[in-house]
């Protein structure tokens, strides 16, 4: 990667031309997986991440089984291509972090009691990263609960706002967030069921108030496209 640019907003425009509240082009296809009991495969600019669930299926090992209710589990993975210097492969204290915090931003809209003794497993895989990824899991790995059937209290959706140059800027991608000054992931459900709040970096009281808002902001505009994806594959009945 190259050095730290001089300016990272120049005449109120970001680098990659985006406006200070605006998010990267979002495309997503749902059910891409055959042997997966639901998948989404999910783009948001550079990041390119696919979504796997199984589920609800027996547990291994049965120690881990809950008798009144499923578990959850999640895993989040970075293919070792998808850095610029090869990432090692396996887990790492990183992918560990970030597969317990997206996992409990699942846990109360899962309603597991439906199935007890069961696990819904959900795998994520980031193919290509460019800063927000475990967002994008996240909002990769909502659609693939839906298409699994998955009974839910809502649509996850999940985005972060960040802060550069000192001004607060929604989804911010690599440079954005390997230069800035702060980064703030968050997950919910609409209108305002936050599951997920992370934080690096250093906002002052006032500008966190901002970067939460427009975070919220994020999610609802993805949880719009979430919605149209869902549409567009099962049609506003919630059939084929
Ligand atoms: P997120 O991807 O959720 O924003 P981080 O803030 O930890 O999570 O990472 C920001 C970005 O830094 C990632 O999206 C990826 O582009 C890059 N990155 C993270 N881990 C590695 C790694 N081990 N090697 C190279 N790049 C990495």
């Amino acid at each position: 990667m190259k050095g730290k640019p001089e300016k990272l907003i120049v005449k109120g425009k970001r680098l990659d031309g985006r406006k200070l509240d605006e998010l990267r082009p979002v495309k997503i296809e749902i059910g891409v997986l055959k042997r997966a009991d639901g998948s989404c495969y999910l783009e948001i600019g550079n990041n390119k991440v696919m979504a796997a669930v199984y589920g609800p299926r027996e547990v291994h090992p049965r120690h881990v089984q809950e008798a009144t209710r499923a578990i959850v589990r999640y895993r989040y993975n970075m293919a070792s291509f998808s850095v610029e210097d090869r990432k090692r492969p396996g887990p790492d204290r990183r992918s560990i972090e970030i597969s317990k915090v997206s996992r409990e931003s699942f846990e109360p809209m899962v309603i597991k009691e439906c199935f007890p003794k069961a696990a819904v497993d959900i795998f994520v895989e980031i193919l290509q990263a460019d800063a927000g990824t475990r967002t994008a899991g996240i909002n990769a790995a909502s659609l693939a609960l839906a298409d699994a059937g998955i009974p839910m209290r809502g649509l996850v959706s999940s985005c972060a706002a960040g802060k550069v140059d000192g001004q607060i800027i929604l989804d911010p991608m690599k440079e954005e967030d390997n230069y800035g000054e702060a980064d703030m992931p968050i997950a919910m459900v609409a209108p305002d069921n936050v599951t997920l709040l992370q934080m690096d970096g250093h906002f002052t009281k006032d500008e966190f108030k901002q970067a939460f808002e427009l975070a919220k902001k994020g999610c609802a505009q993805i949880y719009e496209m979430q919605r149209q994806a869902l549409i567009a594959k099962y049609g506003a009945e919630g059939k084929q």
